[in-house]
Order: structure tokens, then sequence, then C-alpha cells
């Protein structure tokens, strides 16, 4: 998983110059700023920590030698300054402050993970685990095999679950996942914080794909739109400032089940008819050639180039484009992401939504976009908890059980 780094870090927006001087709470915005400021590459220095922090040289030097002390930060070798200075101390995360855990939950398996606050894989593996089993027997596997990857390799911070529906993440529970039956305000986050004894992150799986893809592209390639064309098909929206935009309720982005103009009226799981899911998704390819055929199939066929196949993504690759062509014209993003494992079965499917986007948006909303196939892969869900645990570990909610353990 190589692949993985390094993920950009959010700089965080709050100045710690707002907060009084002599509360607890400021300490932690303070402790919480500097260390964001490192782990996101603004700043690597205590000079530099100064300038971005806005903070006083006292404040910024104390603060850094107390993250030290307590192996939130590392001395990385030195930097040399302009002038006669005396060369700088360079900072970077250390890889003892703790782990993160890490679960992307798919329909028929989990990718698994232990991370250290520096980005280090520490281990991973892939289990089997069908979701429609219901959360019990699932989170059984999931907890024992998280429990098996953490090892010794310090206190836990933070652990990440990213789950193939919608999830209301402030309760931490599934929200009428269509193809997850008995999940429905499950505590998915107040059971695995019980057994590992820290926060939970509850996350859309899309979700976390759209953010693994944004962190780790420049900058610049955000607004960012992923969409996910597998068995069904979802979708993820990063803002400008590289965050993800959850909307109201948490419902942003879930685009299967947007009404496709054109496309044939058949029923989706949703109860609705003629949903792009239900239409355009691999589920569906597969439906259209014939009762046994398997989402294996599909990819298999596809792969192959079977020109029955080919032409089922070429049509399903049309009605993608419609919906992604409005999105564009909603959302303005400087790129889209294609992803899922229908696109990773043949360039058809891109190039056939490329076609459509190009022909039907205006220029203004294209002529910067990218419209790509994913750079990270199978990983991206992996790459986003990884981005969401760590600044999760270094808010200021986080730092102080950083700050309370003795390396
Ligand atoms: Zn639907």
């Amino acid at each position: 998983m190589d692949v993985l780094e390094p993920l950009r870090l959010a700089a965080p927006t709050l100045s710690a110059r707002t907060a009084r001087a002599d509360s607890a709470a400021h300490r932690a915005v303070m402790l919480s700023t500097l260390a964001r400021l490192v782990a996101a590459g603004t700043a690597v220095s205590k000079a530099d920590l100064v300038q971005a922090a806005g903070l006083a040289r006292t404040t910024v030097s104390g603060g850094v030698d107390e993250l030290l002390a307590r192996g939130v930060l590392k001395l990385d070798g030195v930097r040399p300054t302009p002038g006669r200075g005396r060369p700088a101390d360079r900072l970077a995360l250390s890889p003892r402050g703790g782990q993160v855990l890490i679960a992307d939950l798919g329909a028929h398996g989990a990718h698994l993970a232990a991370v250290d606050l520096s980005q280090r894989v520490l281990a991973h593996t892939h289990v089997d685990v069908e979701v429609t089993d219901g959360p019990e027997p699932v989170l059984d596997v999931v907890e024992s095999s998280l429990g098996a990857l953490r090892g010794s390799a310090g206190p836990v911070r933070a652990l990440v679950i990213g789950v193939p529906g919608p999830v209301d993440g402030r309760h931490g529970m599934p929200v009428r996942p269509p193809i997850m039956p008995g999940w429905h305000g499950y505590p998915v986050s107040a059971r695995l914080s019980r057994t590992f004894g820290c926060p939970v992150l509850l996350e859309n799986d899309v979700n976390l794909r759209a953010l693994g893809e944004a962190r780790a592209l420049p900058a610049d390639q955000a607004p960012l739109l992923y969409v996910k064309i597998g068995t069904g098909i979802g979708g993820g929206v990063i803002t400008s400032a590289g965050v993800l935009h959850h909307g109201a309720d948490g419902g942003a982005g879930d685009i299967g089940h947007v009404r496709v103009r054109g496309g044939p009226d058949t029923q989706c799981v949703c109860g609705n008819v003629g949903c792009i899911e239900a239409v355009a998704s691999a589920a569906a390819i597969a439906r259209a050639l014939g009762e046994s055929v398997t989402i294996a199939d599909v990819r298999a066929l596809v792969a192959r180039g079977d020109p029955t196949a080919l032409g089922l993504v070429r049509e399903a690759a049309g009605l993608i484009g419609e919906v992604v062509a409005t999105l564009v014209h909603f959302y303005n993003p400087a790129r889209v992401t294609i992803g899922g494992s229908l696109a990773a079965a043949s360039d058809e499917l891109l190039a056939g939504i490329r076609a459509v986007v190009y022909r039907r948006a205006l220029p203004l909303a294209t002529r910067n976009l990218v419209l790509a196939n994913t750079v990270l892969g199978r990983y991206a869900g992996v790459a986003g908890a990884i981005v969401l645990g760590i600044e999760q570990a270094l808010s200021a909610d986080g730092i102080g059980s950083l700050m309370s353990h003795n390396p």
C-alpha cells in the first residue's frame, strides 16, 4: 500500500490566536494547530510555525517542545536557513504517537488497516464478509481482525469505518441502507468505540474514496466529484477546500437514485423506477446479459472485450454521462474521478462518459475539467479513512489524549 503515501492533510483554518490564552481549551487548540500545520507540510520548523500559526515565538517554542516530549512530533534532520543563521530543526509527525485503525467495508469484503500518525501503514489485510449478514456477525469479524492488526504499536487514537450505504455521521449509524438489511439505526460507532476505547468516525464508503482521491492529488484538483460505478452507483463531493461536503443530512452526492430520461423503466432497489443505478450499474448490465450472469461475469466479459457486454457498457456510459454533465454544470468541479469495479474493467466506460460530458456541458464548465479514472483504485477508501483518522487524532478534541500519553 506504499502508493498511498504521502496524502495531503488539511492545514487548520482556526487560528490559535482567537482562543483565550489561559484556558485548557486554548492550549488544546494551540497544540492541535501546531501539530496539524506540521502534518499538512505547511510548516516544517519553529520559524515556519510562528508565521503560519500567527503565534508568539515563545508560545510556539514551548508548544513544539511539549509535542516532542510526548512523542507527537519528532526531529527529522535539519533544514538550511538563508543567510548565516544556524540550520533549523526539521519537524515531522512521530510514529510513536499511536495508531489509527481503519475498516473499509464493501458489500462482500473489508479492507482493514492500522496506520501510525505519520501515515505509515503498520499492517493491513482483507477479510471476506457479507454485509447482508447484518451488523453483529460482520462487526464481530471486523473487531477481531482489527484487534489482531493493531499489535503493540501504541494506543489507538481513532477508528474510521466506511460502509456501502447512507450514514448519519453525527450519531454513527447507517440510515436505511438499501443493500445492508438489519443495519438501519445500528449504533456502529458506539459499539466500536466501546471495544477500542477511542473516537469512531462512520462514513459512507464512496465519500471515503472521494476524500482519498482528492488528498492524493494536488490541491488544485478540488472541487472534486467522485463517481463510483460498480454493483451500484454512488458519488462523493469534495469542496474546493479539500473536505467532504455532507449536505444537511449526510446524503450529498448519493447520485445512484437520480432518474434518467430515455432509459428503461427498470425497478430499482429503492422502490422507484428508472434510477441511474437500476439502468447503468454493473448489476443492471448483468441482468441485461441473462438471468445467471454475475457481476464477476460482467467484469470478465468486459475485460476480454465481449461485443455484447461492451455494447451494454457503452449504453450505460451514455446514461451516466448525461448525469455527470448535469453535475458538472451544477458544481463546476476541477476534476471528476470515475471509480468502481466496472470502471476498472474497461476504459470504454470512461471514454463513453467523457464523450457525453464534453458534448453536453458548456465550455466554461469543461475548459479546465479533468475527467479521469481513479488514481488510487481499490485503496482509495483506505486513503480517505487515513486522512479522516489522523485529522481526528490531531484535532483540538483528539490532541488531549495524545498529550496525556508518555512515549
Ligand atoms: Zn433507486
